[in-house]
């Protein structure tokens, strides 16, 4: 993965239309009630600017939510599900079954389900693959820890993450996918990549899919995780290579999310 700008790399910023996506993530809180309650904040307060909107709630709430935010700006997500159409699999949700509730994204590959719920490359991989397949966008969370940074090792185990997707689905399936740089050390820590760091992340990254297909890479969404809240957002989303942010603790409060959907647009 090639860590700085080149000429071509140039042209790209140049020509770009992405739009900004601030995708919030709620993990597993809000009980129905306070689900109900946040999303009604949410979709009643939101003052629309030129940026997506989506909340990727417990599934659980999704009947509810889908509902509620039906006829609004607002985007429905999930944050997991069983690559497989149905079966034998106690506990699992499909895609499928995801995709009658109106559900448009898919997150795949959050550092909690890879590290406590042993989503490895592979399954990472099945799971994008069956979200495209039902028509949902995946987004593919990427990051390296702490000990990993401090090797010198960010962008090539952000490499590897990428290429198992790539290898399953081919790179021109990334026109219909997201990517979310989310450095586990700053998940849910306060402890946010300043905007330099991570837009050198995100240009490395988007220079390493400009290797393979320039088209993908320009107009591929790269979103930033990790602490990310209203404070911080406008900053780290004046990079050129921020195309959104993946947020959690800060989603949970209606006003700190519009804040941070406000400095998008
Ligand atoms: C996340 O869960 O994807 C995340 C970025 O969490 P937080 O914003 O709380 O760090």
């Amino acid at each position: 993965m090639r860590p700085f700008v080149r000429g071509p790399i140039l042209l790209i910023l140049m020509n770009h239309s992405r739009t900004q996506l601030i995708a919030g993530n709620w993990k597993m809180n809000c009980s129905r009630s306070e689900a109900i309650q946040l999303a009604s904040h949410v979709v009643a307060t939101l003052k629309p600017v030129d940026a997506q909107l989506l909340i990727c709630v417990p599934s659980i709430h999704l009947a509810d939510i889908s509902r509620l935010i039906a006829n609004s700006r607002v985007l429905l997500g999930a944050q997991n599900a069983h690559w497989q159409e149905k079966g034998a699999y106690t506990g699992e949700i499909s895609v499928n079954m995801l995709a009658d509730y109106q559900v448009s994204y898919l997150l795949v590959g959050h550092s909690e389900r890879r590290q406590m719920f042993a989503d490895d490359n592979k399954k990472v991989a099945l799971k994008f693959e069956a979200a495209l397949k039902n028509g949902l966008t995946p987004i593919l969370c990427i990051g390296e820890t702490l000990e990993q940074r401090q090797q010198n090792l960010t962008l090539n185990v952000l490499q590897v993450q990428c290429e198992a997707v790539v290898k399953q689905v081919g790179i021109k399936a990334f026109a219909n996918a997201c990517v979310a740089y989310e450095p586990i050390w700053a998940i849910g820590t306060g402890q946010t990549a300043t905007p330099e760091q991570a837009q050198q992340v995100h240009q490395a990254l988007r220079a390493w899919f400009a290797e393979q297909d320039e088209e993908i890479a320009t107009n591929l969404q790269i979103l930033y995780g990790g602490s990310m809240n209203a404070g911080n957002a406008e900053e780290l989303l004046a990079q050129p290579d921020i195309d959104g942010g993946l947020i959690g603790g800060a989603s949970l409060k209606a006003d700190a999310f519009l804040k941070i959907y406000s400095a998008a647009g």
